[in-house]
């Protein structure tokens, strides 16, 4: 084997590839992990709310509910053994009104059913002890919920494939990819590689890649920007925990929460407001090829048509980018004591690489495209980073199970 042929070639990372990397390394001899950036997490991996999701939200038998919860409990026991900062905070979704009560008992009854542990609803006042800013006439409580340094995971997982022998190239982009039947061939920016499997972990751009190795096509990424506002405060910060709003389920997003970061800091967000570029993090860039590419897919035209609703809030959420007013309103509803004057813009922002169907449908579960040589990762939306350990247990398990390449293991694994 020369220096660039592998076994095993992980595109991206971010939380996922990296994941993948660690897990896979005791059974793939030659791992290549290839991101196109200086370094890991640069991406939605590094620039989300950092909250390790309890799986109260997620559909009752989807693969997302059940490796939010596995991943929930794997990614806490993870930080703690491994140094990484993370905080058992705790979860509030907060019931505004008193016609909202109804809704807290489905949710933890969704919870449940997905496996949640130590889900209890308590009053107003109970809320009021734990966090005497927050509002709301009850509130669903949920133990498990944690907030985490988001990059300081990935770089620890990162690492942790390094020392089992993976090598990690940064600042280089797989631009091409041709698969044969003995093995794959991905061009990059600085040279070529082989591989006899390839995973595609590329975020907003794992559609693209999965188009090129012709899987996939029927779905297209729409980039959603999450954007933040942090709140001043002069001594102990509003809130100890994370509060959020009841989730409307007709929207893939959350809506806007408060949550406390790692650092100690208060932040307000995400909004969820079509982007303009893959890329795109601040509202005045605009790319033009991506557009183009979003704008030529039936997907965005049948959303435009039969997804009336979704139209209406990304509109909404356009007009309302970067205003502290709309931050105000939404997140004064979960807690007292903001002012428009206490609000920042904040650095983090981050893209959801939402998939639409060709149909116009939003995707809300994982998408996987395979290939006999290539396995496609589509879709890491929201609670991606929370579920990144048993995703990976899972896929792993997949790629021996199921994978028609895998049936001649002396090919593929050690
Ligand atoms: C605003 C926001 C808030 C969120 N909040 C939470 C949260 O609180 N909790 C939670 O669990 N999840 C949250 N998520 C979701 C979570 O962040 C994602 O699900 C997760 O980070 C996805 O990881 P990834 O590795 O798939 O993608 P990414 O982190 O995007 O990584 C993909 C990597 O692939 C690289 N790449 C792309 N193309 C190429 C190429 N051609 N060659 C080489 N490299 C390439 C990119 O540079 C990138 O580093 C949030 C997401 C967003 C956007």
């Amino acid at each position: 084997m020369g220096a660039n042929d592998f076994n095993l070639v992980i595109i991206g990372g971010g939380v996922i590839g990296c994941a993948l990397a660690r897990e896979l390394a005791s059974r793939f001899q030659r791992i290549l992990l290839l991101e196109k950036e200086s370094s890991v997490g640069q991406h939605a991996s590094g620039r989300n709310s950092g909250v390790v999701h309890s799986g109260f939200n997620a559909t009752p038998g989807t693969l997302k509910a059940r490796l939010c919860v596995e991943g929930n409990k794997s990614l806490r026991e993870y930080c703690r053994t491994r140094g990484v900062p993370c905080e058992d905070v705790g979860t509030w979704v907060v019931a505004p009104e008193a016609r909202d009560l109804p809704k807290l008992v489905s949710l933890k009854e969704r919870g449940q059913r997905n496996g949640v542990p130590g889900l209890e609803i308590l009053s107003g006042s109970d809320l009021r002890q734990r966090e005497p800013n927050a509002r709301g006439e009850g509130a669903l409580y949920s133990p498990t919920g944690a907030i985490v340094d988001s990059q300081a995971l990935t770089l620890a997982l990162a690492n942790e494939a390094r020392d089992e022998k993976v090598t990690l190239v940064l600042a280089d982009e797989a631009l091409q990819l041709t698969e044969c039947a003995e093995s794959i061939r991905i061009t990059t920016r600085r040279g070529t590689y082989t591989a006899q499997l390839l995973i595609n972990c590329a975020g907003l751009h794992s559609d693209r890649i999965a188009h090129a190795m012709g899987v996939g096509r029927d779905y297209i990424v729409a980039p959603f920007r999450g954007e933040y506002f942090s709140v001043k405060s002069s001594g102990k910060p509003l809130i100890n925990s994370m509060l959020y709003d009841i989730p409307n389920p007709q929207f893939p997003f959350l809506g806007i929460h408060v949550t406390r970061t790692i650092s100690g800091s208060v932040l307000l967000g995400p909004n969820a407001v079509p982007a303009f570029g893959r890329e795109a993090y601040s509202p005045r860039q605009v790319n033009l090829k991506d557009v183009l590419e979003l704008l030529r897919h039936r997907g965005f035209w049948n959303a435009l048509l039969h997804n009336r609703e979704l139209f209406k809030l990304g509109w909404r959420e356009l007009r309302n980018s970067y205003s502290k007013r709309h931050f105000l309103l939404q997140a004064s509803r979960l807690v007292n004591g903001l002012t428009l004057d206490s609000l920042t813009a904040d650095t983090r922002v981050g893209i959801r690489p939402q998939l639409i169907r060709s149909d116009g449908r939003l995707v809300d579960d994982l998408v996987i495209e395979t290939t006999p040589r290539s396995v496609h990762i589509l879709n890491v939306v929201s609670p991606g980073m929370t579920s990144a350990l048993a995703f990976a247990r899972w896929i792993s398990e997949h790629i021996t199970d199921q994978l028609a390449w895998t049936r001649r293991p002396a090919e593929v694994l050690v």
